[in-house]
């Protein structure tokens, strides 16, 4: 189970000549997700090398410009490139009502995509959900604009012990297919077994929390507490807090506060300004939670855990 992350624009607002703007794709299951849009987003894909195929949703976490104006361009490659399939653009309503009006009012004045795109509204909570993974939305303050953050979720899993199942004389087949399930059996010699008399080893649901452009940090603790990784924005240095405040953006520190607070395993800071250095940035951010780091274009990144999880005990 793990989350690969390809951050694929790292800048705030304006690209500069080594950060694009935001986008950063999801990859898990068979999934793969991008996470905003902004100019330029597909070219970054086709640099990346991880191509366009199977990119069949895209989560906005807000309309500003710098985060939705690389929409047109991706949906005209995608029906250029003849790859199938409906895009769904999720985002809140205000959100997505703002990139269909440039879509279907503006790019394609006619209304008639190239491609099919589905608008879905989020609310908080949960939007997808296929039995191993989940994504869910939640509300995130950033100055007037509607903004969601987004919370990707493996559903724990449930193992049988092998040897408690032979112990037990469970038979293979759909007995043990029940089980598994998570369902009570009663067997032949009217025993009845359930999924706990055979509990094994189970994984913690891995959970990655993704946050774009926020100004406060206080309403997101216990959203993204203990998550294995937080990705979100560190557009200011303290320095220059007052200017954070006045545009709905954060410090590197309040945002390394926050995964400190929530005890988050690992932060990584993007909407990066290149009015600092990305040293600056890191070493603000690390004095408060030293698992900081600030994110690059194109930087790879696997969320997995490491260590395996105790037997479930009885
Ligand atoms: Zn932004
Ligand atoms: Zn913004």
């Amino acid at each position: 189970m793990r989350f690969e992350l390809l951050f694929l624009g790292t800048a705030a607002s304006a690209p500069s000549a080594e950060r694009g703007l935001p986008a950063l794709l999801v990859t898990f299951g068979r999934h793969r997700v991008l996470v905003d849009c902004g100019e330029g987003t597909q070219r970054q894909i086709l640099k990346s090398g991880a191509g366009l195929k199977g990119l069949n949703r895209i989560l906005l976490t807000h309309a500003h410009l710098d985060h939705v104006l690389g929409l047109g361009g991706l949906i005209a490659t995608l029906a250029l490139f003849d790859i199938r399939g409906t895009v769904t653009i999720n985002g809140g309503p205000a959100t997505l009502a703002y990139a269909e009006r440039l879509l279907t009012g503006g790019v394609w004045g006619g209304g008639l995509l190239p491609v099919p795109v589905a608008f879905a509204p989020v609310a908080p909570g949960v939007l997808v959900e296929d039995g191993r993974f989940r994504i869910s939305a939640f509300p995130v303050i950033h100055g007037e604009a509607e903004s969601f953050g987004f919370l990707f979720e493996a559903v724990p899993m449930r193992h049988l012990d092998a040897a408690r199942l032979e112990s037990l004389s469970v038979p293979k087949g759909p007995p043990r297919s029940r089980l598994a399930a998570g369902l009570p059996v009663r067997l032949d010699d009217g025993r009845v077994i359930t999924p706990e008399d055979v509990a094994g080893p189970s994984d913690p649901g891995l959970r990655l929390a993704v946050i774009g452009d926020v100004g406060e940090t206080e309403t997101l603790v216990e959203v993204v507490r203990g998550a294995d990784a937080l990705v979100i924005e560190a557009t200011f240095l303290e320095a220059d807090r007052d200017k954070a405040e006045r545009w709905g953006h954060l410090t590197a520190r309040q945002a390394a506060a926050l995964a400190a607070e929530a005890e988050v395993e690992q932060l990584f800071l993007t909407h990066l300004s290149p009015r600092y250095e990305t040293a600056q940035i890191l070493a603000e951010a690390r004095a408060v939670f030293p698992r900081t780091r600030v994110a690059a274009d194109f930087d790879h990144v696997t969320i997995a855990r490491a260590r395996r999880p105790e037997l479930a005990s009885r």
